[in-house]
C-alpha cells in the first residue's frame, strides 16, 4: 500500500531538514527520508568537523604566537605533536550530540523521517526499502559528494570525507585542487604541522574570487611555509612498500614522499538512485538538477534545493532556499523566493576571506571601470604588534557611481570571518560610502579601517 503525504522530502541535509521543519510548522503531514546520517554534509564531513579543525589551526597560531606576547610556552608545531585522535573523539562525540538535536527537532516539529535511499517509481511515487510513498508536492535535497579524479592510483588519495577519518596529523600532505576545501585544508594541515603542497591546474587560487584576494593568500600561504605547484595536473599515483605516494604529472615530472594525498578537485550533485528519469526531472550536462527562480524542477509538483541544483553550494543557502519553498507552499506566499544576489560567503583559509557581492573584476565587466569607485586598504593587523610570524590584511570596498552603492565587500585577514555578517545587512540594504563614512569607528578593531576607508 502507497501512503500518503502532503510533502515528501528526499535527503536529511541542510536544505532537507529546513524545508520539512519549516513545512511542518504549517500543520502538513510531512515525510523525510535520509538515507545517511541526518544533517547530511555539514554536520557530518563538512561545515561542523571543518570548522572545529579550522579552530584547532587558529589555536596552534596563538600558542605559537604566544611566546612573543610573555608566555612561557613549550608547545612546538609539528605534526608528531598533536594528537588527532583525540580531537577527532571531541569532534565525533559534538557530531553525536548534533544528531540527537536534529531528531529531536524534527520529531518536535511534527516532521515523521525514515532511513533509506529514496528512488521515483513516476512523477508522484517514490519507493524506499521496499514500501512506497506518495504526496502533491516532493522536495530533492540530496546534496553532493566529492569527485575522484579517473587516473591510475586516485584510489590512494582521500577526500575532504576522508580526511574526517584520520587519526594522525600526515607529515606530507599533497592536496590536488584550488578551491574551497583545498585552501581551507592547506591552512589547516600547515598549522598543525605538516609540510603542505598545493598542486593547482592552473596559477590561481579560488578562480572566481576578486584577483586581489587571489594574490593575497597565495602570497600568505607562500609564507605560512606552503608549497604551492602550480599549472600541474596529476596523471597518476603510485605508492611505494613503505606507503609513500609519489605523484605524476602530465608534463612528466614527479613529486614524492608524501603520507597522504587529499584530491579537492569538486564536487557532483547526488542524482545517480533517484531514478529522475521516471519523475521527468531533467539533469544539465553536469548532472545538477535543473530549477527555475522557485525551485521548480521540469516536473510539476516536483522542487530541488541545495548543492543539488548547483546553484551556490553553502548551507546557509540551502536552508534559505529550502524554508522559502516551504512558506511558497504551504502558506500561501505565492511569490516568495530566494534573491541569489549579495549572498555572503567565508573562506576559512588562514587568514579567513569574506566576500559580498561583487569582485572588482566583475563590477568592472557589468558597469564599466568608469562608474566603479574602488576603496581599497592592506595593513598588518594590530595583533601582530609584538608577534615575529606577521600576516597581511587586505580589504576593499567596490562601489558604484554616482552615489557610490556599495555593491561589494571583499576582505582577507583575521577576523574576516566575523567582520563579514554584519556589513552584509548593510549591503543588502543599498548602504552607500556616505553611509559608511558616517558611522563611527570602533577602535582599535580591524574593522574599522571599513568604515574609515579613503
Ligand atoms: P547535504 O547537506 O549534502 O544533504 C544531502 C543529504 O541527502 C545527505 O545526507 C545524503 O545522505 C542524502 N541523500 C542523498 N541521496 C539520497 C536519497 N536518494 N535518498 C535519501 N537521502 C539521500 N558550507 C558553508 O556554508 N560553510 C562552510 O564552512 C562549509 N564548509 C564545507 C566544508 C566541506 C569539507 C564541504 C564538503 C562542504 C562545506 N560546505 C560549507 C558546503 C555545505 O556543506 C553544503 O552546501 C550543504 O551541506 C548543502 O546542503 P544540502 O541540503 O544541499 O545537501
Ligand atoms: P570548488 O568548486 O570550490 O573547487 C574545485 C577546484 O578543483 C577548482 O580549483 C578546480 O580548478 C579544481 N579542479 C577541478 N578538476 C580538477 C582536476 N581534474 N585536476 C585538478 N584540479 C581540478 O570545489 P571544492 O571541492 O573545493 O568545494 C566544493 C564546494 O563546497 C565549494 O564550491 C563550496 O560551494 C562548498 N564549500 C564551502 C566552504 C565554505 O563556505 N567555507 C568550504 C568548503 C566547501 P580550477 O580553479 O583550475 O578550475
Amino acid at each position: 500500500m502507497t501512503k500518503k503525504y502532503d510533502y515528501i522530502v528526499i535527503g536529511g541535509g541542510s536544505g532537507g531538514v529546513a524545508s520539512a521543519r519549516k513545512a511542518a510548522s504549517f500543520g502538513i503531514k510531512v515525510l523525510l527520508i535520509e538515507g545517511k546520517y541526518i544533517g547530511g554534509t555539514c554536520v557530518n564531513v563538512g561545515c561542523v568537523p571543518k570548522k572545529i579543525m579550522w579552530n584547532t589551526a587558529e589555536l596552534a597560531e596563538t600558542i605559537h604566537d604566544a611566546k612573543d606576547y610573555g608566555f612561557n610556552i613549550k608547545y612546538e608545531i609539528k605534526y608528531k605533536n598533536f594528537d588527532l585522535k583525540k580531537l577527532k573523539d571531541e569532534r565525533d562525540a559534538y557530531i553525536e550530540k548534533l544528531h540527537g538535536i536534529y531528531e529531536k527537532n524534527l520529531k518536535d516539529s511534527g516532521v515523521e523521517r525514515i532511513n533509506g535511499f529514496a528512488e521515483f517509481i513516476s512523477e508522484k511515487e517514490i519507493e524506499v526499502n521496499g514500501e512506497r510513498y506518495t504526496a502533491d508536492h516532493i522536495l530533492i535535497s540530496t546534496g553532493g559528494y566529492p569527485v575522484i579524479p579517473e587516473i591510475p592510483g586516485s584510489e590512494f588519495g582521500i577526500t575532504s570525507d576522508g580526511v574526517f577519518k584520520l587519526e594522525k596529523i600526515p607529515d606530507k600532505v599533497a592536496i590536488v585542487g584550488a578551491g574551497y576545501i583545498a585552501v581551507e585544508f592547506a591552512g589547516i594541515f600547515q598549522n598543525l604541522g605538516s609540510h603542505v603542497t598545493c598542486i593547482i591546474r592552473k596559477d590561481r587560487l579560488l578562480k572566481e574570487f576578486d584577483k586581489d584576494i587571489q594574490d593575497f593568500l597565495f602570497e600568505e600561504l607562500i609564507n605560512s611555509g606552503v608549497e604551492i605547484i602550480a599549472n600541474t595536473e596529476i596523471s597518476s599515483v603510485e605508492r611505494n612498500d613503505k606507503g609513500f605516494l609519489t605523484l605524476k604529472s602530465k608534463d612528466g615530472k614527479s613529486s614524492l614522499g608524501y603520507d597522504a594525498l587529499i584530491w579537492a578537485i569538486g564536487r557532483k550533485p547526488n542524482i545517480e538512485n533517484l531514478k529522475l528519469e521516471k519523475a521527468k526531472v531533467k539533469v544539465n550536462e553536469k548532472g545538477y538538477i535543473i530549477v527555475d527562480e522557485y525551485e521548480n524542477t521540469t516536473s510539476k509538483g516536483i522542487y530541488a534545493v541545495g548543492d543539488v541544483t548547483g546553484k551556490k553550494g553553502l548551507t546557509p543557502v540551502a536552508i534559505a532556499a529550502g524554508r522559502r519553498l516551504s512558506r511558497r507552499l504551504f502558506n500561501n506566499e505565492a511569490e516568495l523566493k530566494l534573491d541569489y544576489n549579495n549572498i555572503p560567503g567565508v573562506v576559512f583559509s588562514h587568514p579567513p576571506i569574506g566576500t559580498i557581492g561583487f569582485t572588482e573584476e566583475k563590477a568592472v565587466e557589468k558597469y564599466k571601470i568608469e562608474n566603479i569607485k574602488t576603496y581599497k586598504t592592506v595593513f598588518t593587523n594590530m595583533y601582530h604588534a609584538v608577534t615575529k610570524r606577521k600576516t597581511k590584511t587586505m580589504m576593499k570596498l567596490i562601489t558604484l557611481k554616482p552615489n557610490e552603492k556599495i555593491i561589494g565587500i571583499q576582505i582577507i585577514g583575521i577576523g574576516a570571518d566575523e567582520m563579514l555578517q554584519g556589513f552584509s545587512v548593510a549591503v543588502k540594504m543599498g548602504a552607500t560610502k556616505k553611509d559608511f563614512d558616517e558611522t563611527v569607528a570602533i577602535h582599535p578593531t580591524a574593522a574599522e579601517e571599513l568604515v574609515t576607508l579613503t
